[in-house]
C-alpha cells in the first residue's frame, strides 16, 4: 500500500486535501490520465466544462465522474494492461455524465456529505460509510441503513439501471468510434468484471454493484463494439510506454518488487521494468544504488521530463539538493503540461539547498506553484521553510495558515494568520489574506 508517511517528500504525494479520499498526485501521472480523458470529454461534448482529474490512492478497480471530476484508482491504472482498457472505462463513465444519470447521484449528494459518498462509491471502506450514514436523510433513503452493513446497500442505492448501463455503454463506443480507438479494451475491462474469475474477489466489487454486468449487456457490448472499423486498432506504442511507465510507478510504490515482476513478466528488461527496479531501488535502498539505474532510463530518453524529476527526488533522498535542483530544473523545462507539481519540486530543492542566494528563485517557483495548486497543502509548507530561511516571518507564518487551511484544519490556520497579521503590514493584501483566514467559519462536527 501507498502510505502517505512514504509519499509525503517525494513527486508521488499523498496530500491530506480531503480527509476522506487519499488523493495521489504525480506530474507523469495525472498528464497521461488528462491525455485519456480530454478527447473523450469532447467527443462527448463536455470538453468545456473542465472537469478535472482526481487520482485515488486505491488498489481496487474503480473509475467515476461525479459532474465536475473524475476519480480514478491507481488500482484501476495498474489493473488495466493497455491505455484502451482504462480510456474504455473513462467513456462508459462519460456516457453516464453526459445521459444525465446522475440525477439521483446529485440529489444523494446534496444531502450527504459529498466526499463520503463518493468515498463510498470508490469502495474506500467503511470509515467513510459511516460518515455518510450517519445522515439521516440517506439512512432514510436506504431503508434505514445501520452503520456497518450500510456500505453495500448505500452503493446499490447509487447504482445504475439497467436502461441507463446500456446508454452508457452505446455513447462509449459512440466516443471511442468519434475519437479513432477501439472499444476492444472496455469490453476486456467488463468482461473480467462478469467472470466469476476477477482478480482479487471483493477488490473489484465496489465498481460491480454500481455498474451491474448482467450476461446480455455484454453480449450487446460485444456485438455493437465489434461493429467499429477500429475494432482491432492497438493504442500508438508511445501511449502504451507511457501507460507502461505509469502503472511502474504505481507498482513501485504501492506492491513493491513482485508487483513490478508480475505486470512486466513478458518484457523483464524492458523500459517500464526497468523504470520500476529504479523507483522501488530508491524507495527502498540506497538512492545512490537508484542512481545508476535512472541515469540509463535518461540517456535512452533524454526528452523525458519525469525521468529528471525522478533523478531529482533520488538526489534528494542522497542529501544532494543543488543537484536535485539541476534536475528538476530541466524537467520543468522539458515538461510540456508545466506541471506546477515538478516547478514546486524545483522550489523545493533550492530551499533545502539552504543557500541564502537561492532563496528567492526558490519562493519564485513555490509562489507560482501554489498559485496553479492551492489545494497541494503541501506546497505552501515548503514556501513557509522558504519565507523562514530569508527572514520574512510574517510570509512564513502566512504560508503555514495556508498550508494548514488548504489541508482542512482551519483552527490550526487561524493561530498562524493570527500570528501572520502581527508580522504583516496592516491592510496589505498579505495582511488581507491572513484576515480572510481568520473569519472562516469553522464547520460543526
Ligand atoms: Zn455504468
Amino acid at each position: 500500500m501507498i502510505s502517505a508517511a512514504v509519499l509525503a517528500s517525494s513527486a508521488f504525494t499523498a496530500s491530506a486535501q480531503s480527509r476522506s479520499i487519499p488523493i495521489v498526485r504525480d506530474a507523469e501521472i495525472e498528464a497521461l490520465v488528462t491525455d485519456y480523458t480530454t478527447p473523450i470529454l469532447n467527443a462527448a461534448g463536455l470538453g468545456n466544462r473542465r472537469i478535472g482529474t482526481v487520482l485515488v490512492n486505491s488498489q481496487s478497480f474503480n473509475a467515476f465522474v461525479d459532474g465536475r471530476r473524475i476519480f480514478i484508482n491507481t488500482g484501476a491504472l495498474l489493473q488495466s494492461e493497455t491505455p484502451n482498457e482504462i480510456i474504455g472505462v473513462i467513456a462508459h463513465e462519460t456516457g453516464h455524465l453526459a445521459g444525465g444519470h446522475q440525477d439521483r447521484l446529485r440529489e444523494q449528494l446534496k444531502q450527504a456529505k459529498t466526499m463520503a459518498v463518493i468515498g463510498m462509491l470508490l469502495g474506500l471502506g467503511a470509515g467513510i460509510a459511516g460518515a455518510a450514514t450517519r445522515n439521516s436523510a440517506i439512512a432514510g433513503a436506504g431503508g434505514g441503513i445501520a452503520a456497518g452493513g450500510g456500505e453495500v446497500a448505500m452503493r446499490s442505492l447509487l447504482s445504475y439501471q439497467r436502461s441507463e448501463e446500456a446508454a452508457a455503454d452505446r455513447s462509449a463506443i459512440n466516443y471511442l468510434n468519434k475519437t479513432g480507438q477501439s472499444a476492444k479494451g472496455m469490453l476486456t475491462t467488463f468482461e473480467r468484471f462478469a467472470s466469476a474469475l476477477s482478480i482479487s474477489g471483493t477488490q473489484v466489487d465496489s465498481y460491480r454493484i454500481s455498474h451491474p454486468l448482467p450476461r446480455d449487456r455484454i453480449a450487446n457490448l460485444e456485438t455493437l463494439a465489434r461493429q467499429s472499423p477500429n475494432f482491432e486498432k492497438k493504442d500508438p506504442e508511445s501511449l502504451q510506454v507511457r501507460h507502461d511507465l505509469a502503472r511502474a510507478k504505481i507498482a513501485a510504490y504501492s506492491g513493491g518488487l513482485g508487483s513490478i515482476q508480475r505486470i512486466f513478466r513478458n518484457n523483464p528488461r524492458g523500459l517500464g521494468a526497468r523504470y520500476g527496479d529504479a523507483i522501488y531501488t530508491y524507495l527502498n535502498g540506497n538512492p545512490r544504488n537508484a542512481l545508476p539505474k535512472i541515469d540509463v532510463l535518461i540517456k535512452e530518453q533524454p526528452k523525458n521530463p519525469y525521468f529528471r524529476e525522478m533523478k531529482g527526488e533520488i538526489l534528494l533522498k542522497a542529501n544532494n539538493p543543488a543537484g536535485a535542483a539541476t534536475e528538476f530544473k530541466q524537467a520543468a523545462a522539458l515538461d510540456p503540461r508545466k506541471s506546477s507539481l515538478i516547478r514546486m519540486s524545483y522550489g523545493r530543492a533550492l530551499m533545502l539547498t539552504g543557500n541564502k542566494a537561492n532563496m528567492e528563485a526558490a519562493i519564485r517557483e513555490l509562489k507560482a506553484g501554489v498559485v496553479r495548486d492551492p489545494e497541494f497543502s503541501e506546497g505552501y509548507g515548503y514556501l513557509a521553510q522558504a519565507y523562514g530561511q530569508s527572514g520574512q516571518m510574517g510570509l512564513s507564518d502566512l504560508a503555514t495558515a495556508d498550508q494548514h487551511y488548504y489541508a482542512g484544519r482551519i483552527n490550526e490556520a487561524k493561530i498562524f494568520a493570527t500570528r501572520a497579521q502581527t508580522r504583516l503590514k496592516s491592510g496589505s493584501p498579505d495582511w488581507l489574506r491572513a484576515q480572510d483566514i481568520i473569519n472562516t467559519k469553522t464547520k460543526k462536527k
